[in-house]
């Protein structure tokens, strides 16, 4: 079942609930009041009846002058005896008339349906001294009552299903415009759907709940984030296509060579060997660095955890040492600057400007660590060939190297800093790289010291 019709539904029983509840209550209500005058207007009756001289003994209460002056239409007024004779009446209506004449000594009021209609009736005992010797029976029809009754219940029934009709026609009016943004946005999601293009919900202010608002609003900042994630997915296939046809192109080729006439010529055999092994090294390194890059583009979490930076780079520099024997120096203020981070990313990060260092440098390396406003800073500066100038704003970019003549004799894929710049993200950090040709590079990351 939709909302809007729930909501209708809802809202129409709830009123018909309260508008029954109401009803019984005024017609119960109105009866009630005017059953208490009326009883009110058959004591006064009797009471001056009871002034009357005459009702004290047995032979004035049959003077048939006796209820004369007090009946009134729609009234039968009757005395009876102990015996259950009637010994005076007045009154026309024949209903009344033939009620039945019971005989109790108690007072006695209330009300009876004849024929459906309500007559209200009052008994008072007579007495001659302690002896009761009769009774007073009025009998009176409510008719008033009755035509008010009916004119009621008109009057309610049609106010009520007026109330019922205003409310469907209100519920409806009003949960359609409410809906009309869900609608709005269920419409854009199977366009999305049936269409595979993403878009967004047009927000249009004013007629929205701020509920509904939010909701398309958090609609569209997923939709914006797909879109990027999309858009960052084609492009890194499309470079890392464009990257592996290189290396593969090469091997193909010098496979080619070497069937051709790698049998008879030495030198074509040797250097198609020696070609396709440093190609398939580097489509070897390729596909891992983008493996990881891939890795590093899809996790959008850290494992946070708290460890000495200090220590990490230490571990780090001896490491690099052992497989690279190069010169790594930690320079630091402090013993030890403990960080939040996410330790495998952050010595990920390390390696990766370390790597560049040495294979970009011949004299010993510095890392510097020190801790500002509540950041940590770490630098990894070389005395390298450094960077010319119009190259470093794509540095960051994937697979961009600086020129094809380092390319060949360092082997890079050019992937290293678009990873570390992912890492630092992810961080909340910031990464610059100061850099003059052969005079050295300095790159400097600025993380948060708690995330
Ligand atoms: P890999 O993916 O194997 O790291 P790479 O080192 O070529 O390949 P990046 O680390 O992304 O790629 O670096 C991009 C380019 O920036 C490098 O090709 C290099 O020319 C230049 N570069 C980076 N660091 C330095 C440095 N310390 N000194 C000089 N040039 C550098
Ligand atoms: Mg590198």
């Amino acid at each position: 079942m939709t909302l809007r019709r729930r909501f209708t539904f809802f809202t129409i029983f709830w009123l018909i609930f309260i508008l029954i509840l109401f009803n019984i209550f005024v017609y119960l209500f109105v009866i009630k009041i005017t059953m208490r005058s009326e009883e009110q207007l058959l004591t006064n009756k009797v009471n001056i009846l009871l002034e009357d001289p005459r009702v004290d003994n047995i032979a004035g209460l049959s003077d048939p002058e006796l209820l004369r002056d007090y009946y009134n239409v729609n009234e039968l007024i009757r005395i009876v005896t102990p015996d259950g004779k009637t010994i005076n009446s007045q009154g026309s209506d024949p209903e009344l008339i033939a009620l039945e004449t019971t005989f109790s000594s108690q007072f006695e009021t209330g009300m009876l349906l004849v024929e459906g209609r309500r007559v209200i009736y009052m008994e008072v005992p007579l007495y001659e001294g302690h002896k009761v010797i009769g009774k007073i029976q009025l009998y009176r029809k409510l008719t008033l009552l009755d035509s008010y009754l009916q004119v009621l219940v008109i009057a309610l029934t049609v106010t009520s299903a007026g109330a019922i009709l205003f409310a469907i026609l209100g519920t409806y009016w009003f949960t359609s415009r409410l809906t009309s943004p869900i609608q709005h946005m269920v419409q854009t999601m199977r366009e999305i759907d049936r269409s595979g293009k993403l878009r967004k919900i047009e927000l249009n202010g004013k007629d929205q709940s701020a509920e509904l608002e939010q909701l398309a609003r958090a609609f569209n900042q997923m939709i914006e984030k797909l879109d990027r994630t999309f858009a960052r997915q084609r492009q890194f296939v499309a470079d890392a296509s464009h990257e592996l046809k290189t290396p593969l192109t090469v091997i193909s080729s010098y496979a080619n060579m070497l069937s051709r006439w790698g049998r008879d010529n030495d030198n074509v055999r040797d250097e198609a060997i020696e070609a396709i092994v440093k190609e398939s090294e580097r489509l070897q390194n390729l596909t891992k660095s983008m493996l990881v890059l891939a890795e590093a583009e899809q996790e959008d979490w850290l494992k946070l955890e708290t460890f000495d930076l200090v220590q990490l780079a230490d571990e780090t520099a001896d490491m690099l040492y052992t497989t690279f024997q190069r010169i790594i120096r930690v320079h630091t203020p402090k013993t030890d600057v403990k960080v939040s981070a996410d330790k495998d990313k952050i010595r990920q990060l390390l390696v990766i400007l370390l790597d560049n260092a040495i294979k970009y440098s011949k004299e010993p390396i510095d890392i510097t660590i020190a801790i500002t406003k509540g950041n940590v800073r770490l630098s990894v500066s070389d005395k390298g060939i450094g960077i010319p100038e119009s190259d470093m704003s794509h540095l960051f970019e994937r697979f961009y190297r600086v020129d094809g003549a380092r390319r060949r004799t360092t082997g890079g894929v050019g992937l290293g800093l678009s990873i570390a710049k992912r890492i630092v993200d992810l961080h909340e950090g910031q990464i610059d790289v100061f850099s003059k040709p052969n005079q050295g590079t300095t790159i400097t990351v600025a993380i948060p010291q708690k995330k």
